[in-house]
């Protein structure tokens, strides 16, 4: 007997015929926390990497789990024979939606690769109960509810023995840990994701949608991810949550190292702790705090400190950059403000020609990046042009004092979510035609040579054919929408935001439905995906995607349109999205203004999955089209220097551009008589407004560009041999993208941990 059906034996007392999917993955789930609770940790390591970060948005877990086991064939091939398909199982588990997007699913990515890697490194995170919010459209609009996802049962968590005792002025907090186990890929160990949740928490003070009492910490401190911050409320609740975190992760850092057999002066040597964006940057004076109640003198805590944290920069968005205002960190968490003081004043005494880099500024607030590359030992960026732009512009004060503290890590995707486990038939195909070893080198250069073997294109072909066919299928499940699988799919899924100009793929929309109706109809039809969640105070955001609703109603009830161009807004856009989407895809928009997107790693898994990358030079974009050259990608747009000169010297004037007929006809039409029929006026008004008077992200600038270069791609799709020749030239070069270099690129540079 299997050891599957021993599970559901003991577990329901009957065979798996017998079982529903439901059940089925109950047992799974077991079987798989069993079989992974026996694989020792890492911990018999000396040195460990503690990856601290507000977001992981890890997605499901049960299939990747399966795979790095490598039981996924024989599960699914058991489930088969007793006619049980494996991916119903799958759509059972609910995902956790721990994460906004990319700096969230890079964390998670991380946490698989040191895992494969076999270094000893553990996430640290907050256990959100409600995640960041589920997005639901009702009249065209976009609606937040709470999005469940623990389930007490049938979810990941294992409660630990371990809680800790946190802090607040007036009142302390208890932090019950929570571990989700990590595997590697065909790993003999495991990591973890260490979550602490609030002790009193009540899930129960949650009203309509994601309304909750802010002030209610004591009730209320992890239930979201990024509550509503455009408040004092929401912000001060945002404070408590870093600050909450920060410490039980400090404490469980101290606690461990002390285990390993460090005598906390010699913490450095035992623990790296890399701060994922400025969320965790509260670490630095926590752990000051901690060494010093700990016996150890105050200078010599902040050196330890010093050696031991490393900061990742994710934006150059200037309004992501954290500060708090001391009077708020006063009232909160009054402890630690004196830390933050003496760390300012030491360094405005050292460095008194660098106004710039001060931590604490004229209107007494901290900064947290400020103080996370002074009190860091190590700064990097997350693609090479974010990191030039950190060191030329954003961040110039502080590379010209610590120019050895700035370093590049090119973000990376794990291929065993992005290829293994989403396209499991082309990686079969793979397989297939240059061998297996790509699973554990991301080496996938041999297939390079296959770019013009016809029997390769027709199965490439085939396989995005397989693909698209079952996104459609999923569709319609989800969402219950129909389209067209022998359509061109070009897709833009991420979060909603002006920078990366979703408000531009919609006025090349209304391009095409003009043009469509003008008579020029396209030889084969077009679906153009938009998925992304908007911030409930983001009114611009959800102006767009209210937009592209109501476009999408009016292409859908055109029939002189409505067979050659569709519309489709994806609804809740999350990990398991993404996994149908992906592969499906032929078109791949990176369209962000060049300079604003750090890195993208959308764009990767794209590239990875055989889609075409039509894009601006940002972020990434630009290491992959060094790859894969400009034959093999399609570039548009103004490049990031001059932007960056443009915003400095303001010289960017919406009207001169919004004055060009064509650009005039496209932006005019968003609250002309049609969208207003359909639409919302008042929605639609202040959207067109935005751009006409202001298009801070530029939009109009790269438009006419922008169309005309997608033109020429959607003509080039029709020479499917020569696009397919395409499609192999981006998967073979994908392998740099994998974040098994990206980790081996931090352990090597940063971490130095002692791997197998
Ligand atoms: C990869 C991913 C992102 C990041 O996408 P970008 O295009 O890089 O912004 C966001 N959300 C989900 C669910 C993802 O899988």
């Amino acid at each position: 007997m299997s050891s599957l059906q021993t599970y559901v034996k003991d577990k329901f007392n009957q065979t798996i015929k017998e079982s529903s999917d439901a059940e089925l993955y109950s047992a799974l789930l077991e079987m798989v926390h069993d079989k992974s609770r026996e694989l020792p940790t890492n911990d018999d390591k000396k040195r460990k990497l503690y990856y601290f970060s507000a977001e992981f948005l890890i997605g499901k877990l049960l299939s990747n789990n399966l795979l790095n086991l490598g039981i996924y064939d024989d599960v699914k091939a058991e489930l088969a024979k007793y006619g049980k398909d494996i991916t119903d199982i799958e759509q059972v588990e609910n995902e956790p939606s721990l994460g906004n997007g990319g700096l969230g699913r890079l964390a998670a990515c991380f946490l698989d690769s040191i895992s494969t890697l076999g270094l000893n490194g553990d996430g640290v995170g907050l256990n959100y109960h409600f995640g960041l919010f589920r997005q639901l459209f009702k009249d065209k609009l976009q609606f937040t509810d709470k999005d469940e996802w623990i389930t007490g049962e049938d979810d990941w968590l294992v409660r630990s023995q371990t809680s800790y005792t946190v802090p607040f002025n007036n009142f302390e907090l208890s932090a019950d840990l929570y571990d989700i186990d990590v595997l590697g890929y065909q790993q003999d160990t495991r990591n973890r994701l260490r979550l602490f949740d609030l002790s009193t928490i009540n899930e129960g003070i949650v009203g309509d949608g994601i309304n909750f009492d802010k002030k209610d910490v004591i009730q209320n401190l992890t239930l979201f991810l990024y509550p509503d911050d455009s408040d004092h409320d929401g912000q001060m609740l945002r404070i408590f949550q870093q600050y909450f975190m920060v410490s039980a992760g400090a404490q469980l850092v101290l606690d461990e190292a002390v285990e390993r057999g460090s005598n906390l002066h010699d913490l450095a040597d035992y623990a790296v702790v890399q701060i994922n964006d400025t969320h965790p940057a509260l670490v630095i004076p926590e752990l000051i705090r901690l060494l010093t109640e700990r016996g150890i003198e105050f200078d010599e805590a902040v050196h330890i400190v010093e050696n031991t944290v490393a900061f990742t920069n994710h934006t150059i968005l200037s309004e992501a950059l954290e500060k708090w205002a001391m009077s708020d960190l006063e009232r909160i968490v009054p402890h630690i403000t004196p830390i933050i003081r003496e760390l300012d004043r030491r360094m405005k005494e050292k460095y008194p020609q660098h106004p710039y880099t001060n931590i604490i500024d004229l209107q007494d607030r901290a900064h947290m990046a400020s103080m996370s590359i002074h009190y860091g030992f190590s700064v990097n960026g997350v693609a090479a042009l974010h990191t030039d732009i950190l060191k030329s512009s954003e961040l110039r004060a502080f590379y010209e004092i610590y120019p050895e503290k700035f370093n590049n890590k090119t973000n990376g995707i794990t291929f065993r979510r992005w290829i293994m486990d989403s396209n499991p038939e082309l990686a079969m195909f793979l397989d297939k035609q240059i061998g297996k070893s790509w699973r554990t080198d991301s080496d996938l250069s041999k297939f390079l040579k296959f770019k013009d073997n016809k029997k390769v294109q027709k199965a490439l072909q085939d396989i995005k054919q397989d693909n698209k066919q079952r996104l459609v299928d999923y569709l319609e499940e989800r969402q219950g929408i129909k389209v067209n699988p022998n359509s061109i799919f070009d897709t833009q899924i991420k979060r909603i935001h002006e920078y990366k100009r979703q408000q531009m793929l919609l006025l090349y929309a209304i391009h095409k439905y003009k043009d469509i109706k003008a008579g020029n109809v396209p030889q084969t039809p077009l679906i153009i995906f938009l998925g992304g969640k908007a911030a409930p105070a983001y009114t611009t955001a959800q102006n767009i995607l209210h937009a592209f609703l109501t476009l999408a109603e009016i292409v859908d009830g055109d029939k002189d349109v409505n067979e050659h161009l569709q519309i489709v807004v994806l609804e809740n856009y999350d990990v398991s999205y993404a996994e149908k989407l992906i592969p499906a895809t032929d078109i791949s928009e990176q369209i962000s203004l060049a300079s604003k997107e750090a890195s993208g790693t959308g764009n990767m898994k794209f590239m990875l999955n055989g889609a075409v990358t039509l894009g601006t030079l940002d972020g990434a974009t630009v290491e992959i089209n060094q790859l894969v050259g400009d034959d093999n990608s399609y570039i548009f747009g103004k490049h990031s220097n001059d932007i960056i000169s443009l915003y400095e010297t303001n010289g960017y004037n919406p009207q001169d551009y919004y004055q060009t007929p064509e650009i005039k006809e496209l932006v005019d039409f968003i609250n002309g008589e049609e969208m207003v029929a359909h639409g919302h006026k008042d929605h639609l008004d202040s959207l067109y407004h935005e751009i006409v008077s202001k298009d801070f992200f530029m939009t109009m600038i790269d438009i006419i560009e922008y169309i005309k270069v997608k033109e020429d791609m959607l003509e080039d799709y029709e020479d499917q041999s020569h696009w397919t020749s395409m499609v192999v030239e981006n998967i073979g070069r994908a392998g740099y993208f994998s974040s098994d270099r990206t980790i081996g690129d931090y352990n090597r540079d940063i971490w130095h941990l002692e791997s197998k």
